[in-house]
């Protein structure tokens, strides 16, 4: 039996599905192979599970606070096991919901193991183990990535877990080493430290969240430390000494598994790709976690979007110059553009502005008052990178990446005023405070 396709989709997570959307609005015939569930890691095993973790453990925090808004209502406990099976019915009904409108878009979804025979000839094993022959003009490579482990050491869902199986652990250990201090270690170690856990972090770096503005992340290890988080820093973990379970948070492996017959260029261990998100091999692009720079869900989907029109006969390109980058520790990190620091280094002449939320209105009504926006600009004023650490961080960034990605100047955001009262107001002064003339701190 053979298929034959205008557009073949290898991998159903957020860089393949939005791939597979744009072709099929572009009126191309397509065909999604997934082997496990649509939505990938991201929906499945990543952002949104994590998130929906987060929600909980946020709340009950909150609640933990109760007594301070007035209101009484006993000792607050939380039950993880309730809180994965929360997790699992939502992410079900997402899933559900995806695979309805990847329907209505008329795309074949084949549920199966693809491995590539040539560029436009794949062989998928079905799920019920018969073998069918997928034939298309334009493949679009998007298999994702897998947790890494440590050399010498294999994940076994007890000693030695990865984020995968943390996402469904349903009691929380009493101790447990998190290896590594990049974004993931850091949300399972917000998440375990206030389900009461001993959390340690080991991170090899002299640094947790490299890439992170400084300011910030001396702040999140002033959180930690206040929620009894061990971190320790430069150093790194040996397994003879490792007590209860240990989370290895070490980052992830492109997948590259069923590709290897067409000889792709690799950089480093990704497929190497174009700005136009092509291979080595013409017609076959890749997009997501298999290629990226960066490995963000945002980023697989406008890779994936840019890929499909290319395949089509577009001609756009992807840039990593503009990437809003959400930690949602709490309080949140949002972040767009250089840092304080990468901007020094540069050699540029920085110009900073930093507004505390303790100065806005909402922060003190909300009882969310820590943390702060920090805008960095050159000496002209240009927009270089905004950080915050502080209440809807993830969601205020985006305002930052509109201004920057837009090249507005700092008196535009400075002169938007914002609804009173409200978060937003933050950026706003902090806009102002590049130009010493913030209203709510002393200049
Ligand atoms: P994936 O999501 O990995 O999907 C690849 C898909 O391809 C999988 O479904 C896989 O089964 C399928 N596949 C692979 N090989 C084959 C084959 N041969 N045949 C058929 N199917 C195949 N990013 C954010 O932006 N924000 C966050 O808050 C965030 N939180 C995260 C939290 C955690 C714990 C983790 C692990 C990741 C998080 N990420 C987050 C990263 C995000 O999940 C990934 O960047 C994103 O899922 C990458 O999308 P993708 O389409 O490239 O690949």
């Amino acid at each position: 039996m053979s298929n034959k396709y205008d557009v073949v989709v290898l991998g159903g997570g957020p860089g393949g599905y939005a791939a597979a959307i744009r072709a099929a609005q572009l009126g191309a015939k397509v065909a999604l192979i997934e082997k496990d569930k649509l939505g990938g890691v991201c929906l499945n095993r990543g952002c949104i599970p994590t998130k929906a973790i987060i929600a909980c453990t946020s709340l009950f925090e909150k609640f933990q606070k109760a007594e301070s808004f007035g209101i009484s209502a006993g000792k607050p406990t939380i039950d993880l096991a309730k809180v994965i099976e929360r997790k699992n019915t939502l992410v079900a009904k997402i899933v559900k919901n995806l695979q309805g409108l990847i329907e209505k878009n008329k795309i074949e979804i084949i549920n199966g193991n693809g491995k590539v025979i040539a560029p436009g000839n794949i062989e998928v094993t079905l799920n019920n183990g018969s073998k069918l022959s997928v034939v298309s003009s334009k493949l679009i490579i998007a298999t994702g990535s897998v947790p890494s482990c440590l050399p010498g050491l294999s994940f076994d869902k007890d000693r030695y877990l990865c984020s995968d199986d943390a996402l469904e652990l349903k009691e929380a250990p009493a101790k447990i080493t998190i290896v590594g201090g990049g974004v993931i270690g850091i949300h399972f170690a917000a998440i375990y430290s206030t389900l009461g856990s001993e959390v340690t972090i080991y991170e090899a770096l002299p640094e947790i969240l490299t890439g992170i503005d400084e300011e910030v992340v001396a702040l999140v290890k002033r959180i930690l430390n206040r929620k009894k988080v061990k971190v320790l820093t430069g150093t790194r973990f040996d397994p003879a000494q490792a007590k209860g379970k240990t989370l290895i948070c070490v980052g992830r492996t492109p997948n590259i598994m069923g590709l290897e017959t067409l000889g792709l260029k690799m950089s480093k261990r990704s497929v190497w790709v174009s700005e136009k998100m092509e291979t080595s091999v013409k017609g076959v692009y890749a997009v997501g976690d298999v290629c990226s720079q960066t490995m963000l869900a945002h980023v697989a989907y406008e890779q994936g979007v840019v890929a499909a029109e290319n395949a089509l006969g577009g001609n756009r390109t992807f840039n990593y110059d503009c990437i809003p980058i959400g930690i949602y520790t709490n309080p949140e990190i949002g972040a767009v553009g250089l840092t304080e620091k990468a901007a020094r280094e540069k050699g540029i002449n920085v110009s900073i502005g930093k507004f505390p939320f303790g100065a806005l209105g909402i922060s003190q009504a909300m009882g969310e008052i820590e943390g702060f926006v920090k805008f960095v600009c050159d000496e002209k004023g240009k927009i270089l990178g905004v950080h915050i650490i502080g209440p809807e961080a993830t969601s205020l960034i985006g305002t930052a990446a509109l201004a920057i990605k837009n090249n507005l100047s700092i008196e535009q955001i400075a002169e938007t005023f914002q609804s009173h009262p409200s978060y937003p107001e933050g950026l706003q002064e902090a806009a102002e405070a590049v130009l010493k003339r913030a209203l709510h701190i002393f200049n």
